[in-house]
């Protein structure tokens, strides 16, 4: 080859480099945020819109923000690779789980196959966070007792992105450690959860509960209580002697816990990386003093001294949006599923609620201060929890729930104590949502096509790049 040729030859490979460069940006998206209400399903968040007057009956389904026009709808299933709590070494799929319409709907009287064959919020946060299936009780660790990498936020990190998890249950919990850096055989291993996310140098915010010198209603605890949700007492005590001190940090990250640190995250300048944990002992407001938990008019008020999820979205951003190549944001609201786990239906509202306020909260800053080009936005859940159908629906399986109007609990009741397989809502909008459509793998004869939870993970890891 002459010199003139080798050239043009170089020449040619550079613009093909450059162009495969310009497409992988292309696919790229600056903002990344996924919101999942853990444990809700399509009932919960039904039944939250009705409450909330929110709710069309003659297209019968709700008039959120999210059933408005730019945003993509779908299914979502949740099936995990094998109900199996430890790993079985195999790494194949139990045929049995994959989500079927026909066994789903199928098994009227008993909700049977829906109630045997659910994932646990490990696995199915594994599954959105890596795109790869798992036993339940995994955080980021196969079924053949390896951990899984990357996930979304170690994605997020080497594409030079900022990133976090946000939560209103304990913030080592299930679903941000699944989403986080942490790589755990045993969801139950808190201490060790809570000590990679804190120590691992890829998230930048970690927010939630768990505070160890707090009751459940936000009061002082009187003497220190659990500490395993914040990595341990000789942690915790580092954690909140740098709290104490003006600019001190902790493994880097800035402590705050009172509801007025976390407001003063929300406008100007931010630390760069911030570790919240809410002075309250496992969820924002959940788990506080029961009255009525059947009507959230007559319950116990939330505590107005702590944050809710709204606030600690907008303060998790305004510390995430100073990186110039963006950020991936993880917000969960985590408490959906302890109340559904405890059949609380004015609970489930209120949480969900809060949920929907969280939403609110992201669209108006992705509207004001970026842009819909810039940021991609998923809401989805990581599985149902208490098979919430109509005030029949024990004796007829799958009695439509039923609206009473604004401020009236709707008609509904709980058919299980814990999780099922049933699919769950998924919303997006911005930059890439329109590659759910290609992800989508069946269709539903009630919630029409549906994706599933590794599809939701494919797209959001091709939109944060790396
Ligand atoms: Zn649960």
């Amino acid at each position: 080859m002459s010199e003139a040729s080798r050239r043009i030859a170089a020449l040619a490979i550079g613009a093909a480099i450059v162009a495969m460069a310009q497409a992988l940006a292309l696919a790229e998206t600056k903002n990344v945020i996924v919101m999942v209400a853990d444990g809700s399903g399509f009932n919960a968040w039904n039944a939250t819109s009705m409450y909330q007057g929110r709710w069309d009956a003659s297209r019968g389904k709700s008039t959120q923000v999210y059933d408005g026009p730019g945003w993509v709808a779908y299914g979502c299933s949740t099936f995990p690779l094998t109900t199996s709590k430890k790993p079985t070494g195999k790494g194949t799929q139990d045929a049995d789980l994959v989500y079927a319409p026909g066994k789903a709907w199928g098994d009227i009287g008993a909700y049977g196959w829906l109630t045997k064959t659910y994932t646990d919020s490990a696995a199915a946060a594994t599954a959105l966070s890596t795109g790869t299936k798992t036993y339940n009780n995994a955080i980021n660790w196969s079924d053949r007792n390896e951990p899984i990498t990357p996930t979304v936020t170690e994605r997020a990190k080497a594409a030079g992105k900022a990133a976090g998890v946000i939560t209103t249950v304990q913030w080592c919990h299930a679903t941000p450690a699944g989403f986080s850096n942490a790589h755990e055989s045993e969801r139950d291993n808190y201490e060790a959860i809570a000590n990679q996310m804190l120590g691992g140098g890829v998230l930048d915010v970690i927010m939630g509960g768990g505070n160890p010198d707090f009751d459940n209603d936000g009061r002082p605890a009187g003497k220190r209580r659990e500490c395993k949700y914040v990595g341990g007492e000789a942690v915790w005590k580092e954690i909140e002697a740098a709290r104490g001190k003006a600019g001190a940090t902790y493994k880097g990250f800035r402590p705050v816990s009172t509801k007025a640190e976390f407001e003063a995250l929300v406008p100007g300048p931010a630390p760069s990386r911030v570790l919240g944990t809410a002075q309250v002992g496992t969820t924002l407001r959940q788990a506080r003093a029961k009255k009525d938990t059947n009507d959230p008019a007559r319950d116990t008020p939330v505590n107005p001294d702590l944050p809710d999820l709204p606030l600690m979205a907008r303060a998790a951003i305004n510390v995430l949006d100073d990186n110039p190549r963006g950020f991936f944001l993880m917000i969960e609201g985590g408490a959906v599923d302890w109340a559904n786990h405890s059949n609380q239906p004015g609970r489930m509202i209120q949480e969900q609620m809060d949920f929907v306020a969280a939403v609110e909260a992201v669209i108006k800053w992705v509207e004001t201060k970026s842009s819909w080009k810039d940021t991609l936005l998923v809401l989805t859940a990581d599985h149902e929890t208490g098979l919430i159908w109509g005030p029949k629906s024990d004796a007829k399986a799958f009695d439509p729930i039923v609206d009473h109007g604004k401020g009236a609990m709707p008609g509904f009741r709980y058919n299980s104590k814990t999780h099922s397989n049933s699919l769950v809502p998924l919303f997006a909008k911005g930059a890439g949502s329109e590659r759910l459509a290609d992800k989508v793998v069946g269709k539903d004869p009630v919630r029409g096509p549906y994706v599933d939870n590794t599809g939701v993970s494919a797209v959001v890891a091709e939109a944060v790049g790396k």
